[in-house]
């Protein structure tokens, strides 16, 4: 049985991508394997806009945040957190699990941060060593505006670092121009694959303090990865290797496609999207029009209307699955994924679906 996810990660998956998943295994120690990663490696170049390798790995998204946090900082160190949700939140707790000095910035769910707060904390912190930040927040909506902090920390030993697990593609994102630091994606998002691999690119200023680092790692321990990635094109560990040459065939339709035209097409989609929610009575939970994002819609009600219910009637009488709240927006929300393949028909003929539920239930 298919499923239509109109969620915000995992996505469907394009029928290319699907046959490369369905084939034999290859050995990830042979000739094969390593002209897989080298080309690999250099189309995220292209997707990332960057000048520098990025790495892969294999784990969720999570697990390359816990590999910047690992990685580029050192027992109590400080650093600066901005959090606008629950993945901003995420970087906060695992800050702390590895004791770091953390300064958090916490915004309400549905808001971006306020740079006047950032430009704060690095003018009284002479000691601060790094600012994470999320791209899109998936949990809200939210697009945080990743160029405007790269601006204050470029001439300085701050690091940036950003979670552009669910923003990448469908939004703008440069790693280079935007003078990020560490950047951090996941498979199941804007690339259309499955989840269990990550991505992560970091700069020269971060490769300075990644040989600095005391705190423990092992299966995270990224110079291991760079190590085996320049001298074999190589992972140190048996990566996800069905999902690794996936991600080749993948990269190729999103470049073929270009990542501007990918990112007009789905700006449309979520002006759409976000028009036709409020014909259907729902409000929009991001009220700043500059702090929306493509990559999902999140909506409320004024109403009664039980939106967990209304959930899963779509999901079990359509199969068609969208997302509810996360954390304390647990069944306060609804959350329409703008990703990959979803196109307007697919957000009409779900209206036409929700309609109806609203005029027999409401
Ligand atoms: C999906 C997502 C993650 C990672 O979640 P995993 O379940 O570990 O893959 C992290 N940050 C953001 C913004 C996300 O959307």
């Amino acid at each position: 049985m298919s499923k239509l996810l109109m969620t915000p990660g995992p996505t469907n998956i394009p029928t290319e991508v699907q046959n490369i998943l369905g084939q034999d295994m290859i050995h990830h120690r042979f000739d094969d394997f390593h002209k897989i990663m080298e080309n690999l490696n250099e189309k995220l170049k292209k997707i990332f806009f960057t000048q520098n390798d990025v790495y892969t790995m294999t784990c969720s998204g999570t697990g390359v945040m816990e590999t910047a946090v690992v990685n580029l900082f050192s027992k109590g160190e400080k650093v600066a957190i901005v959090n606008v949700g629950n993945f901003g939140k995420r970087f906060v707790q695992i800050c702390k699990v590895y004791g770091l000095n953390v300064i958090e910035l916490e915004y309400n769910w549905g808001e971006t941060y306020n740079i006047n707060d950032i430009k704060k904390v690095i003018s009284e912190n002479n000691d601060l060593k790094g600012i994470f930040v999320t791209h899109s927040e998936t949990s809200t909506g939210v697009l945080n505006n990743i160029k405007a902090i790269g601006e204050l920390t470029k001439n300085s030993d701050i690091l940036l670092i950003v979670d552009v697990i669910s923003g990448m593609i469908v939004n703008e994102f440069r790693f280079d121009e935007w003078n990020v630091d560490c950047a951090v994606a996941g498979s199941q998002k804007g690339f259309l694959l499955p989840p269990g691999i990550a991505f992560v690119s970091i700069s020269d200023k971060a490769k300075k303090a990644l040989y600095k680092s005391d705190l423990p790692k092992f299966y995270f321990d990224l110079k291991v990865t760079i190590k085996y990635y320049n001298e074999k094109k190589e992972t140190p560990w048996t990566p996800a290797i069905p999902i690794i040459r996936a991600a080749e065939v993948a990269c190729d339709l999103l470049l073929k496609e270009g990542i501007e035209n990918i990112q007009i097409k789905h700006t449309k989609l979520r002006k759409y999207v976000e028009d036709e929610v409020q014909k259907l009575g729902f409000k929009l939970f991001v009220k700043n029009p500059e702090a929306r994002g493509n990559t999902l819609v999140t909506v409320y009600r004024e109403d009664n209307l039980d939106l967990t219910k209304l959930r899963d009637y779509i999901d079990n009488e359509y199969n068609i699955t969208i997302a509810g709240g996360q954390g304390k927006y647990n069944g306060k929300i609804l959350r329409f994924g703008c990703l990959g393949l979803l196109t307007i028909q697919d957000f009409n003929n779900l209206f036409k679906k929700i309609k109806k539920y609203i005029e027999e239930n409401n």
